[in-house]
């Protein structure tokens, strides 16, 4: 290591202790540099859980792997709650589960936001060498004289901390990515999607007990419009509606009390049974922002950089976000390894990532469609059923996209992105009219066509 990152560097200042920020001290922890993590909410240890961001998550291979190899899975496990698939709800009020994977551990698992971030924080906070400064809200940087501004927001005092470096995990409004920006040391853009999201309950029944099957993640779609459900420990789901913020139906426009109970009735009429609260919640819940932000490069020198949502925000439905955020945390360390000063573990970070975010940021966009939309098409549920049994019968080159994401953290998400666009044309090909059934598949065919399209997977 070079001198920058030996000794004014051995102290490293991170803005933001979400899930990103928090990992990430305890990275730097090990590596043995004193960590500042400045935080501009209070301590979530010791409050409510906060509102207006979802409350439950879905962690899936990748932030696990990247858990375990930090060594906080052990205090991390006992707090998720295993779904094996999709349970869609038909406006007739059928159901039919979809298996996310096909093997025993192809599971997601819902996990609380706060206990996550109370669980990272507790060891993050135990590390000797890492202070939390809550309440302590990042406000600008001149980058001339190398120093960031932090609010004391509970003496409302302006304090001037040295960067050098400066790790800005503070989240897809990130000020910091807006201050590098704002001085063209970045280009950075946000990018609204036209829909919003408001969340709604279900809660337990009388003895505590999960209403719905509590091993799925559950989806009405609805063709512009959804609803998902995720289980909670505690016998609840937290629904999320994910709609246009403007428009004809939009949260917009659903403001009176029947119109909006008309319109659930109507969209979810097996979900209304469940959501005593529906229509309070809907008109007191704020509408959350959903978007994509995409920026570059992500440094400025050796002063600072981006890291986690606030280099690449994505939109929420591939259910990984915060799972690409603990694999950019991993990336960063292994970059840290390979260089001797920040401005090298920047550069590299940067480039190495990118493409990597890029992907996952399109294939979360191109979710979105298909949870709303596809999911309730029977030709595509017959290209699901499909891509499994080609997984089956050729484990070595085919592997579903949504796989190749969700459970199999060797493979990087370009990667899954490139290969899913050309099996996404191979299942077109083999399921194109007449064809509505597995047993009418041409199999002699799908194996000529993967074999000379789809390399072995290493
Ligand atoms: C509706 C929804 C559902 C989602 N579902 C999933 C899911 O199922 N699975 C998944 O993997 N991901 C999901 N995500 C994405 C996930 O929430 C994010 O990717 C993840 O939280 C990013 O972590 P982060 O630490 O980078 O940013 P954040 O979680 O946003 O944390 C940033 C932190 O910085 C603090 N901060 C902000 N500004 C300042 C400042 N000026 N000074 C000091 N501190 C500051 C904030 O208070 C916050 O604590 C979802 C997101 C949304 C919106």
């Amino acid at each position: 290591m070079n001198e920058q990152m030996n000794d004014e560097g051995r102290t490293v200042r991170i803005i933001g202790a979400g899930p990103t920020g928090a990992l990430l001290a305890i990275l730097l922890q090990r590596r043995r540099y004193t960590v500042e993590l400045y935080e501009s909410r209070p301590d979530p240890r010791t409050g409510a859980a906060e509102s207006g961001r979802s409350i439950n998550l879905a962690l899936a291979d990748r932030g696990i792997h990247a858990l375990q190899m930090a060594g906080v899975f052990p205090d991390i496990e006992r707090l998720l709650l295993p779904m094996r698939g999709r349970l869609i709800h038909h406006l007739d009020g059928g159901t039919s589960l979809q298996p996310y994977g096909q093997r025993p551990n192809e599971l997601i698992y819902s996990i609380s936001r706060q206990h996550l971030n109370q669980a990272l924080l507790d060891v993050a906070a135990r590390q000797p060498g890492v202070t939390v400064h809550f309440e302590h809200r990042f406000e600008g940087a001149e980058f001339d004289e190398g120093t960031a501004l932090i609010r004391d927001l509970r003496q409302d005092r302006l304090l001037s901390i040295p960067m050098q470096p400066l790790l800005a995990a503070d989240g897809a409004g990130s000020w910091v990515r807006r201050r590098m920006s704002s001085l063209h040391f970045i280009d950075a853009d946000e990018t609204d999607l036209e829909h919003g999201y408001k969340e709604l309950s279900i809660p337990a029944d009388a003895a505590g007990r999960h209403r719905m099957a509590r091993d799925a993640l559950h989806i009405w779609p609805r063709g512009n419009y959804m609803l998902i459900a995720l289980p909670n420990e505690d016998g609840s789901f937290t629904a999320t509606l994910f709609l246009a913020k403007r428009g004809g139906m939009s949260f917009d426009s659903l403001t009176e009390p029947v119109a909006i109970e008309e319109f659930l009735a109507r969209s979810f009429p097996d979900a209304c049974a469940l959501m005593p609260n529906r229509v309070a919640e809907f008109q007191n819940h704020p509408v959350g922002f959903l978007g994509t932000v995409s920026a570059s490069p992500w440094a400025h020198e050796g002063m600072a950089a981006l890291i986690g949502d606030s280099a690449h925000a994505i939109v929420p439905f591939h259910g990984q976000g915060m799972n690409c955020c603990f694999e950019d945390c991993m990336e960063f360390d292994a970059c840290m390894s390979r260089h001797t000063s920040w401005e090298g573990v920047f550069a590299e970070f940067g480039a190495m990532r990118k493409p990597d975010t890029d992907a996952i940021a399109a294939m979360a966009l191109d979710n979105y469609l298909e949870m709303r939309e596809r999911v309730a098409d029977p030709k595509f549920q017959l290209q699901q059923s499909l891509s499994l049994e080609l997984e089956r019968r050729f484990p070595q080159r085919f592997i579903p996209r949504y796989s190749m994401v969700m459970f199999h953290h060797e493979i990087p998400y370009r990667t899954a992105l490139e290969r899913g666009a050309i099996q996404t044309e191979l299942l077109a090909g083999l399921t194109a009219d007449p064809v509505t059934t597995l047993a009418q598949v041409d199999f002699e065919h799908a194996e000529r066509e993967i074999h000379s399209r789809l390399a072995p997977l290493p």
